[in-house]
């Protein structure tokens, strides 16, 4: 039996990419999902609906275009190859609901470009207003933590989830607990803005060519409120960052020597102290919302000039 005809032996579970003469760009992180059922479990993952405009970022063939085009309202796909463009442009002919876009995600102004230029007063398939946005997408894994931060800190209020394959060790970090190798700066951004959950872990078989690692998707429910109120946003995550900036040290330490924090070590080993905590304390011992008082606690501390 060929590769190809044991591709689509298991009732057309694989789909033929479809690649053809089209020679895959490493450097664009181009690997495509060759495996229908996969498509289908993250659309399902995703609750697509008539109602809904969904962000795909990177289209790459299409294999998953076509069908977010079949099932969600509208679809705003984001790809940065020009040479994908003559592939793509027959699936936007085809649905009258897809639009494409060609331009790099990360210099791309989600409100004003997506969806005040394609969302806003369009209606969804029965006619309604759309009522949510969704990103959905097979990222490119060489800019996974910058597109996610993105949506996630230029988020007004605008995208309700975020269903997207990354690699397996990107996800387990979203969803990692405190104390262990995997808790970091983007587990406690990523905690701040959603609700992290990993669906399901894909092997590199689903892709041509294959990732030298394995995938996973996972959902991204948006917070609609902050789970632990700060005193100052921007505050708080200078202080996550300087606390895992020199993950060895203990958190007193590497706040102190941080100048975006400005607060002598005497107020970090106080502050953590006033929470119930150990004064040598790491950084990754610490919670979200833990993170969240200590950076309030300094804050005061900082703006008293302790
Ligand atoms: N969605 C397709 C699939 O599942 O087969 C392709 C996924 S492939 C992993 C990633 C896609 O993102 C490629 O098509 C690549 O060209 C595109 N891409 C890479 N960097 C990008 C960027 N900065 N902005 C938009 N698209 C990008």
């Amino acid at each position: 039996m060929t590769r190809k005809s044991n591709n689509h032996k298991k009732g057309g579970s694989r789909a033929f990419t479809g690649s053809g003469d089209f020679r895959p760009k490493k450097n664009l992180g181009q690997n495509f999902l060759n495996d229908m059922n996969i498509v289908r479990k993250i659309l399902f993952v995703a609750e697509t609906s008539g109602n809904d405009a969904v962000i795909e970022v990177g289209p790459g063939l299409g294999i998953m275009t076509r069908e977010l085009a079949g099932s969600a309202g509208l679809v705003v796909a984001v790809e940065i190859d020009k040479s994908l463009m003559p592939r793509l442009q027959p699936l936007a002919e085809e649905f009258p609901n897809v639009r494409l876009i060609n331009r790099d995600i990360l210099k791309t102004d989600v409100r004003r470009d997506i969806i005040d230029a394609f969302v806003s007063g369009s209606a969804g398939a029965s006619g309604q207003p759309l009522d949510k946005v969704k990103v959905v997408a097979n990222l490119p894994y060489y800019i996974t933590t910058p597109i996610i931060m993105k949506f996630l800190e230029d988020n007004s209020g605008d995208v309700d989830s975020m269903v997207i394959m990354v690699q397996k060790e990107v996800a387990e970090r979203m969803v990692a607990s405190p104390g262990g190798k995997d808790y970091g700066a983007m587990t406690v951004t990523v905690n701040y803005y959603s609700v992290p959950e990993i669906q399901f872990i894909v092997p590199p078989s689903c892709f041509t060519p294959r990732p030298g690692v394995d995938s996973a998707v996972i959902r991204l429910t948006m917070r609609k409120t902050p789970p632990f109120e700060l005193k100052d946003e921007k505050y708080f995550f200078d202080v996550v960052r300087a606390a895992f900036s020199q993950r060895r040290k203990t958190l007193a330490n590497a706040l102190a020597n941080a100048p975006c924090v400005g607060v002598p070590r005497e107020a970090v080993s106080q502050a953590l102290e006033a929470l119930g905590k150990d004064p040598l304390a790491r950084g990754e011992t610490l919670s979200p919302r833990e993170f969240g008082e200590l950076s309030n606690r300094l804050w005061e501390s900082r703006d008293r000039g302790a």
